[in-house]
């Protein structure tokens, strides 16, 4: 089984309109949408949830007030403010962290688990799909994108699937990393700006740490052709493969617009050639 994350060093690149036609172009694969804090792959997928789980990630302190003696250790100790004049806990402000805890004399608190989001499995027309939404304000979105992993995992497992197809979280923190944890292949959607590239740049490094091997995509490559040129000699410097350019389609704008999937869309037709085109290499990227 073969694992594949799309990435973007940042939003509005265009990665979940190319996931999505992968989804579309895929033969026996599973997606996982690991873009918790901003999910949108459903809008083009449409699933139909089948199970919903409960993600509790995130812990907080709560104080037993039959045993506090109000001699506020908990409120002296706590560094993110999150203790009242009233020695109550904040639950916006609380980060779990367990040094009131430890410090309090009477035993009166203790760290909670709580519930930071849920995490979907679902069919889909042409897929399965696992997906999740993180609680409005809720942290540690890495280990969820963890979790929509594991479980992408196993289903794809008992299911003998070939291939799990990841649309990752923009940028280049916490969730991006687990979203690229044991990855056969990264492949990397840019276009054609100057912060595009900037962040292609960032990402790339991040890509080399863990090394795992990049395929780059440069989305709307002929809004600037200079642009697209630098990044393909950029990449080629490097060894790095560039997966194909998606020209810029005004069908792909409609297609979005009515909620279709590109390589759907009779309208971007020049789109769903180019998209085709970096299917077939990252097919055979994976069979090398
Ligand atoms: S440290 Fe414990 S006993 Fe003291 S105010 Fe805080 S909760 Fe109450
Ligand atoms: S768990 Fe940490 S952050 Fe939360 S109230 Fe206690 S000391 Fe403050």
């Amino acid at each position: 089984m073969k694992r594949v994350t799309v990435i973007s060093g940042k939003g509005g690149t265009g990665k979940t309109t190319l996931s999505a036609s992968l989804a579309v172009l895929s033969e026996n694969a599973i997606i996982a949408d690991c873009d918790v804090d901003a999910p949108n792959l459903h809008l083009l997928l449409k699933p139909e949830v089948v199970e919903k789980r409960t993600f509790k990630g995130g812990k907080l302190a709560v104080k037993n007030p039959d045993l506090c003696i109000d001699c506020g250790y908990c409120r002296q100790v706590c560094n993110f403010n999150a203790i009242t004049p009233g020695f109550e806990i904040n639950p916006i402000k609380c980060e779990g962290c367990g040094t009131c805890v430890a410090m309090c004399p009477q035993d009166a608190l203790e760290l909670k688990e709580v519930e930071t989001g849920n995490v979907y499995i679902s069919k889909t027309e042409f897929l399965p799909m696992v997906h999740a939404r993180l609680n409005i304000g809720a942290e540690n979105s890495g280990k969820l994108v963890s979790e929509v992993k594991k479980l992408a995992d196993n289903i794809a497992g008992r299911e003998g699937k070939d291939l799990i197809l990841v649309d990752g979280p923009p940028g280049i923190g916490c969730p991006v990393i687990a979203s690229l944890n044991e990855v056969d292949l990264a492949l990397v959607v840019t276009e054609p700006t100057k912060s595009g590239f900037s962040d292609l740049k960032r990402l790339l490094k991040v890509i080399n740490h863990f090394g795992i091997t990049p395929l780059v995509v440069i989305n709307k490559y002929d809004l600037n052709k200079n642009i697209s040129k630098e990044i393909t000699g950029f990449c080629q410097d490097r060894g790095i493969e560039i997966a194909g350019k998606i020209p810029f389609c005004q069908g792909i704008v409609s297609a979005l617009r009515l909620g279709k999937i590109a390589v759907n869309y009779n309208e971007a037709d020049r789109a769903r050639i180019a998209i085709e085109d970096i299917w077939n290499n990252v097919k055979k990227y994976l069979k090398e």
